[in-house]
C-alpha cells in the first residue's frame, strides 16, 4: 500500500462514513459531529452496523470504548463482537452458532467497571460503575484487532471522569465568546466573514528517549518509575551539541519508519522526526488539527512509541526526566484558533480590520497569560516536570509570554500612541492602520521562552513529555474564553466600538505587559527580574495545585461551564494523592536499589581493597621486599569508607521518614513528600553518584549512563 492509501486506512474517517453509510444517516451523524446535536438510538444503531462491517473487514475481532481517566493514560475495556445466533431455544438451526454483533446502544454508551479509576470521592461506591459515552468529533479506529471508540467518562451523576470532558467543554466555551467577538468585529467591516464557528487547533511535538531494552531491563528504576535515580555524569553528554539534528542511527531510523506507518494508519499525520539535544533523544511533530483529535492522537502517538519500541528492542522513555544533567523531555503544545473557513486569527493580516482582530486576540492570550498565570503552570504540573523544570535547557516554574521585539515594539508604539519605528514608520491606530510584516521566523529565535508567539500561534513549553495535552488545553482555552468574554461585554455595549476597541487594546497592554519577556528565560537574573515585576514562580507540583481550587478560578471555570466545583475538588485530590504515590514509588525504589545493588557494590570493592592491604602486608613481613606503596588503596579506602557511612545514615533516614508517612491532610502528606523526602533522595543520590565514579566498573551491576545514553545505534 501506498503512504496516501495508508494513510487513515484503519480509520472510520469521513470517507469511510460517506462510502457506508446511507445519505441521511451520514447527514445526521455529520449534525451531531458538528453541532454535538444528540443522535437518535435508530441512527446510532445504522452507525454501528456499518461500522462493525467495516471493523470485521479490517480483520477486527473486539471493540472498546476508548477513554483517558483521570490517571493521565488511556483506558480500554475489550468486547468480542460475538454474540449467540440466537437466544430462541426451539431456533435449533441456529442454536450454539454464533453472530458477530454490535449495536447503537453498545456504540454510545459503555458502563465499564471503573472503579478503580481515580475518581477523587466523586463517585461514591453504590454509584461506582461510571460510563462512557461516545464523542462523535473524534473518528473511531482499529488498534490490535479492535475498533476502539474514543468516549468521554462520567459517574452516573453526570461528573466528569476524564481529560476529554472538560476538554470538549471548554472548546465550546472558547467557540462561544470567540464568536462574539467575531460577530462585533464583522460589524466594524465589511471586509471580514465571521464565520460558524471558532475552533481550536493544535499541534503537540513529542519528545521522548530511546534506549536499548537489555539496559532498561536491568535498571529497576526505570522500569518502576520511569527515570533513572541514580546515575553519575558519563564523561561525554550534550556538551558538543552533536545529537541535535544528527543523523539518525539505523535502528533508530527502522523505529521512526514504522511508527509513522503505524499513525498514518492510524490518521495521526506524523510529520517531523529528528534527533534532540541529549543523547538517545528524539522528537516527533505531528500536523495540527483540531484540539480534541490533537489530544486523543498524542494519547495515541505515546503508547505507538512504546509499542513499537519494544518491537525493535529499544524501549521509549517518556518521563520528563528520565537522566540527572543532560535534557529532559517536554510537550510544545503549539496552539491557535481559527475559524471554519480556515482563518488563522493570530496570523496578522493584510488590512487594518485584518490586524484589529489579530491585535484584539493577542492581547487576549497575554491578558490571560498574565491573569492566569497560576492555572497555565498548574496545568503543566507534575512529579516529573519538577525535576525537569528551570534544569538543561528547560524553562522555569515562571510563566512569561515571549513576542519577539518586534511586536513588542509595535505593542508599546499602540500603547503610547507613538510612530512605530520600524522599517516603515506608521502611527499605529487600530483600525486603521495596516500592520506592518514581520518576518515570521524572527519570532521563533527564542527557544527558552515557557509560553511564545511563534509568528501564527502560541507555543506552550512548559507542559513534560508525558503530560495529556488536554490539561494545558483545557486551561488555555478556558482563560482566553474568560478574556474575551470580557472584551465581548465591553464593547457589545460600546456605542464607539473603534475607539473603544482601541482603548480595551491599549489597556490590556498597559495591565499585562509585565508577562512580556523576550530575554532569556534560562538566565538566573530572570528569577529576580520577575519577582520584581510581580509574576508567579510556582515551583513544584505542591506549590500549583492548591490553585485549581482556589475561589476565583472556582468561579472562572464554573463560569464558562468547563468544571464544577466538585470537579475540580476531586481533580486536585487526584492530581495530589498521585503526586504523593509517584513519590513514595520513588523512595522505595530507590532504598532497594540501594540495599541490592550500591552497597553490594561499594562492600565488595571495599573488600577487595583490604584483602589487598592484608596481603601486601604479608608480603612485606614474610618476603624480603622492604618496600610497599599503600597509598593507593589506603586513600580508595578512607574515602569510600567515609562515602560508605553517609550513604547508610541517609538511607536509614530517608528510610525512617519513607516509613513514618501516614495518612492525614492530603497537602500536608504532599509537602512533606517534597521537602523530606524529595530531600533526603537528592543527598542519597548525591552520596551514590560519587561512590559510583570512584568504584570499579566490574562491582557496578546497572549499567551506567554513558552505557544506557549510548546504547542504540
Ligand atoms: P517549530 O519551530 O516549533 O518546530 P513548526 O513550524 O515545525 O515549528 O511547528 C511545530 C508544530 O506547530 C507542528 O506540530 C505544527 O503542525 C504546529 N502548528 C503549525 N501551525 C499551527 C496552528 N495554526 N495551530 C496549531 N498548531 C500549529
Ligand atoms: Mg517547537
Amino acid at each position: 500500500m501506498n503512504t496516501p492509501e495508508l494513510f487513515g486506512s484503519m480509520v472510520f474517517g469521513d470517507a469511510a462514513m460517506q462510502s457506508r453509510l446511507p445519505l441521511e444517516t451520514y447527514q445526521a451523524l455529520k449534525k451531531t459531529i458538528a453541532r454535538g446535536s444528540h443522535l437518535e438510538l435508530d441512527v446510532a444503531n445504522v452507525v454501528a452496523k456499518a461500522m462493525k462491517d467495516w471493523a470485521l473487514e479490517k480483520g477486527a475481532t473486539h471493540f472498546s470504548h476508548w477513554f483517558q481517566p483521570m490517571t493521565g493514560v488511556t483506558a480500554e475495556k475489550h468486547e468480542s463482537f460475538i454474540s449467540p445466533a440466537t437466544n430462541d431455544s426451539h431456533d435449533t438451526q441456529n442454536e450454539g452458532k454464533a453472530i458477530m454483533a454490535f449495536s447503537g446502544k453498545a456504540l454510545v454508551k459503555g458502563e465499564p467497571d471503573a472503579s478503580a479509576f481515580p475518581s477523587g470521592g466523586l463517585r461514591a461506591t453504590f454509584e461506582a460503575r461510571g460510563y462512557t459515552a461516545w464523542d462523535p468529533t473524534s473518528y473511531a479506529f482499529i488498534k490490535n484487532n479492535t475498533l476502539c471508540i474514543p468516549t468521554a467518562f462520567c459517574s452516573y451523576a453526570g461528573d466528569a471522569l476524564d481529560k476529554k470532558t472538560p476538554l470538549l467543554r471548554s472548546v465550546q466555551a472558547i467557540n462561544k465568546q470567540a464568536m462574539r467577538i467575531l460577530k462585533l468585529l464583522k460589524n466594524t467591516s465589511d471586509t471580514a466573514a465571521a464565520g460558524k464557528a471558532v475552533r481550536v487547533t493544535v499541534g503537540a511535538e513529542q519528545e521522548y528517549f530511546l534506549i536499548d531494552k537489555q539496559m532498561y531491563l536491568k535498571r529497576p528504576d526505570l522500569i518502576y518509575c520511569g527515570r533513572t535515580l541514580f546515575g553519575a555524569k558519563p564523561p561525554k553528554g550534550q556538551e558538543l551539541e552533536d545529537h541535535y539534528f544528527g543523523a539518525i542511527k539505523p535502528r533508530v531510523s527502522a523505529f521512526m519508519q514504522e511508527l509513522n506507518q503505524e499513525l498514518w494508519k492510524l490518521g495521526v499525520f506524523s510529520k517531523i522526526e529528528h534527533n534532540e539535544a541529549a543523547p538517545a533523544q528524539h522528537e516527533l511533530a505531528p500536523v495540527f488539527s483540531s484540539v480534541n483529535i490533537a489530544a486523543d492522537h498524542n494519547q495515541l502517538t505515546m503508547e505507538l512509541m512504546k509499542t513499537v519500541a519494544d518491537k525493535h528492542g529499544l524501549t521509549c522513555l517518556l518521563h520528563e526526566k528520565p537522566f540527572e544533567g543532560v535534557n529532559g523531555s517536554s510537550k510544545h503544545i503549539n496552539w491557535s484558533l481559527s475559524t471554519d473557513k480556515g482563518v488563522n486569527l493570530f496570523e496578522p493580516g493584510e488590512t487594518p480590520f485584518d490586524n484589529a482582530q489579530f491585535l484584539l486576540f493577542l492581547v487576549a492570550v497575554i491578558k490571560a497569560a498574565d491573569k492566569h498565570q497560576d492555572l497555565l503552570r498548574m496545568s503543566a504540573a507534575s512529579a516529573g516536570n519538577d525535576l525537569r523544570l528551570g534544569e538543561n535547557e528547560a524553562p522555569p516554574s515562571i510563566i512569561s509570554v515571549f513576542l519577539g521585539d518586534e511586536l513588542t515594539d509595535i505593542l508599546t508604539a499602540i500603547e503610547n500612541g507613538e510612530e512605530y519605528q520600524g522599517r516603515e514608520k506608521v502611527l499605529m491606530e487600530i483600525g486603521v492602520t495596516a500592520l506592518p510584516h514581520f518576518p515570521k521566523d524572527i519570532n521563533d529565535r527564542n527557544r527558552t521562552s515557557p509560553f511564545a508567539f511563534t509568528g501564527n500561534k502560541f507555543e506552550f513549553r512548559t507542559p513534560g513529555s508525558s503530560a495529556s495535552v488536554a490539561d494545558s488545553c483545557t486551561v488555555m482555552n478556558t482563560i482566553v474564553a474568560d478574556t474575551l468574554c470580557g472584551f465581548a461585554d465591553t464593547l457589545e455595549k460600546s456605542g464607539n466600538s473603534n475607539k473603544d476597541l482601541e482603548k480595551l487594546i491599549k489597556t490590556a497592554i498597559k495591565e499585562h505587559k509585565r508577562i512580556i519577556f523576550n530575554g532569556n528565560n534560562y538566565s538566573p537574573a530572570w528569577e529576580f527580574t520577575a519577582e520584581e515585576r510581580g509574576l508567579l514562580n510556582l515551583k513544584t507540583a505542591v506549590d500549583a495545585l492548591p490553585c485549581m481550587i482556589k475561589k476565583e478560578n472556582i468561579e472562572l471555570f464554573k463560569r464558562h461551564g468547563v468544571f464544577s466545583e466538585s470537579e475540580l475538588h476531586a481533580r486536585y485530590e487526584v492530581m495530589l494523592e498521585h503526586y504523593c504515590k509517584i513519590m513514595h514509588i520513588e523512595a522505595l525504589t530507590m532504598l532497594d536499589l540501594m540495599k541490592k545493588e550500591v552497597i553490594p557494590a561499594v562492600v565488595a570493592y571495599q573488600n577487595d581493597l583490604v584483602k589487598l592491604i592484608k596481603n601486601k602486608k604479608i608480603c612485606e613481613d614474610n618476603v624480603s621486599c622492604p618496600v610497599f606503596g599503600f597509598l593507593l588503596e589506603q586513600k580508595l579506602l578512607i574515602k569510600l569508607s567515609g562515602l560508605s557511612d553517609l550513604l547508610l545514615e541517609d538511607l536509614e533516614k530517608l528510610e525512617e521518614n519513607t516509613n513514618r508517612i501516614k495518612g492525614g491532610d492530603l497537602k500536608a502528606k504532599a509537602e512533606y513528600y517534597r521537602t523530606q523526602i524529595a530531600g533526603g533522595m537528592d543527598r542519597l543520590r548525591k552520596t551514590a553518584d560519587e561512590i559510583e565514579s570512584m568504584t570499579g566498573r566490574r562491582y557496578w551491576g546497572l549499567p551506567l549512563y554513558g552505557e544506557i545514553l549510548y546504547s542504540v545505534n
